[in-house]
Formats: structure tokens, C-alpha cells, sequence
């Protein structure tokens, strides 16, 4: 089994459009749509959800009111501002409560507050799910508004299509990796037999694709460039070109600015379902040569 994992060094580069062609164009794959943080490889694939889990990534301090002595010991020690007291120590309240805007799950309180008022408890901030496409299963995750440890729900993103892949015996993963360099694009690349680095021709993408570069070169993986949009500027277009070369980076296409790109989007259709243009040729051009490699 092969896993290919599509990145670019930060959103809007057109990765989601290439994975979603990619996976009208595949055979007997999973999809793992790994971009947690602002999923919407679903908004093209239209997915039908079998299963729906609750996703834990992280914990938070609760006060039970019965146990505190009202010392102030915990608002003291919260290095985040997040214990409050608003109320006057009665019978039934202790005026002292958590806000859960502002708890990092520390867990300092809850270790030093001396009647063992306060507990640690796992709270839900996201959603993941196992659906059914038009090109196959995908696996994909919602993560809350504001809501960490999206590198965690990446992994298990990762890992449940790999269950999916051996339950239906299909030979690859196709992941749409998250945007950038951060923790989450970590848990999407390391691991994988191979990167595909998506940029456009614009002085910040060169600079974009150099960091994954050596983000995907710390971890070992092989990675490949593509350019969206090249002609929008090719003297840029020519230096990434360039670039690569240097680096030893194959370079495994250049694809075409075509408005159609944003009416396939529009209609939730990929790129290569909606036309059969000179866009729609490139990116069968990319998966050719990407497919050839794996
Ligand atoms: S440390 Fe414990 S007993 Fe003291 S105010 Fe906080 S919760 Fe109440
Ligand atoms: S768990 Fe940490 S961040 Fe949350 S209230 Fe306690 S000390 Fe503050």
C-alpha cells in the first residue's frame, strides 16, 4: 500500500482542487482528507457519512462546587486567566468556576488545590467520520472552532483510512495534507512514500515551497513540485523552475490559470469531471506522472 500526501506551504494554492481530480483519476484508493483545520475536500466530493466518532483533543479543569473551600489557590496559580471568581462563597456555589474559552488543561490547578476540588476531564472538540464518495471511501474530520491538537486529529485521520485501505484491500491513500509547516502538516507527511508540494508563481510561494522542502527532507520523504497557475507569471514560474532544479526536486507539471477551475468548484465537480480543457489536461498530465512514480 502507497500514500501519497499532497501539500503546499500555505491554503489557496489549488491543493484541494489537484486531490479532488486526483481522486476521479485513481484506482482502488482511500482518501484522507488530513486538513483539519479548514476541511472542504468534502464540498467537492459530496461524501455520504457511515460513521460519525467524537474526537477528544484535549482536557479541561472543572470546579465541583460541594468540594471548594473557596482558598483561591487555583486563581492564584492559572497562568491563563482562567479561573474565575464572580460570587460571593455561599452554601451551594463556591463563587469559584473555570473558563473554558481560556483553560489550556495544564493541570496545575487541579495538582494543587489542597480539597481535591478540581477535576481533569477530556473534552470533545471535534468530529470525525468514514463516508462514501462517487470516487470511493474518504475519511475526514471537523475540528471546533479554535479547538487544538489538530497534528492528533490528523493521525487519526491518517490512521483510519489506513484501516479502510486493508478492511477493502485498496492499494493507496490519496491525503489532502494541511497548509504550511505547522504540527499538523508533520502528522501529515511523516511517514508517507511521497510529498506532493502544489505552489503558484508567486515570490511567497518559492519561498512556501522551500520550506516544505526541507520540512519533507528532516523527515525523509520524497517530494515532487507542481505550479498552479504558471502562467500568471512565468518569470516567477521560471525561477521556482530553477529552484528545484537545484534542489534535485522533480517537477512533475505545470498547470494552466483557467477560470473553469472555479465554475468545476462552484458546480462541487473536480476539475477533470467538469471539462475536458486544456486545465483538465495538465492535471491528467500531474497524476500521470506523480502515479508513475509512487
Ligand atoms: S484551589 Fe480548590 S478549594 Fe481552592 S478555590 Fe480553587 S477549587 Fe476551590
Ligand atoms: S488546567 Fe491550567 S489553564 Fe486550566 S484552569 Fe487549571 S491552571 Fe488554569
Amino acid at each position: 500500500m502507497k500514500e501519497l500526501v499532497v501539500i503546499s506551504g500555505k491554503g489557496g494554492t489549488g491543493k484541494t482542487s489537484l486531490v479532488a481530480s486526483f481522486a476521479a483519476l485513481a484506482e482502488r484508493k482511500v482518501l484522507a482528507d488530513c486538513d483539519v483545520d479548514a476541511a472542504d475536500l468534502h464540498l467537492i466530493l459530496d461524501p455520504d457519512v457511515k460513521i460519525r466518532e467524537p474526537f477528544s483533543g484535549g482536557r479541561q479543569a472543572r470546579i465541583d462546587s460541594a468540594k471548594c473551600t473557596a482558598c483561591g489557590k487555583c486563581l492564584e496559580l492559572c497562568r491563563f486567566d482562567a479561573v474565575i471568581q464572580d460570587g460571593i462563597p455561599s452554601a451551594v456555589a463556591s463563587g469559584f468556576r473555570i473558563d473554558p474559552i481560556n483553560c489550556e488543561g495544564c493541570g496545575v490547578c487541579a495538582r494543587f488545590c489542597p480539597d481535591d476540588a478540581i477535576a481533569m476531564e477530556d473534552c470533545v472538540n471535534g468530529e470525525w467520520y468514514v463516508s462514501q464518495t462517487r470516487f470511493g471511501p474518504m475519511v475526514h474530520a471537523k475540528l471546533g472552532i479554535a479547538a487544538e491538537n489538530s497534528g492528533r486529529l490528523v493521525t487519526l485521520v491518517r490512521q483510519q483510512a489506513k484501516f479502510v485501505a486493508v478492511e477493502q484491500d485498496l492499494d493507496l491513500i490519496i491525503v489532502d495534507g494541511s497548509p504550511g509547516i505547522g504540527c499538523p502538516v508533520i502528522a501529515s507527511i511523516t511517514g508517507t512514500d511521497l510529498v506532493l508540494a502544489v505552489t503558484e508563481p508567486t515570490r511567497s510561494g518559492l519561498h512556501d515551497l522551500d520550506r516544505v522542502r526541507q520540512l519533507s527532507k528532516h523527515f525523509g520523504v520524497p517530494m515532487l513540485v507542481c505550479i498552479n497557475k504558471f502562467d500568471l507569471n512565468e518569470a516567477v514560474t521560471r525561477e521556482i523552475e530553477s529552484a528545484a532544479a537545484g534542489w534535485g526536486t522533480e517537477l512533475v507539471g505545470r498547470i494552466h490559470y483557467d477560470p473553469e477551475v472555479t465554475r468545476a468548484q462552484i458546480r462541487r465537480a473536480s476539475v477533470v469531471e467538469h471539462t475536458d480543457g486544456q486545465v483538465a489536461q495538465d492535471v491528467r498530465g500531474v497524476w500521470r506522472k506523480v502515479s508513475s512514480l509512487l
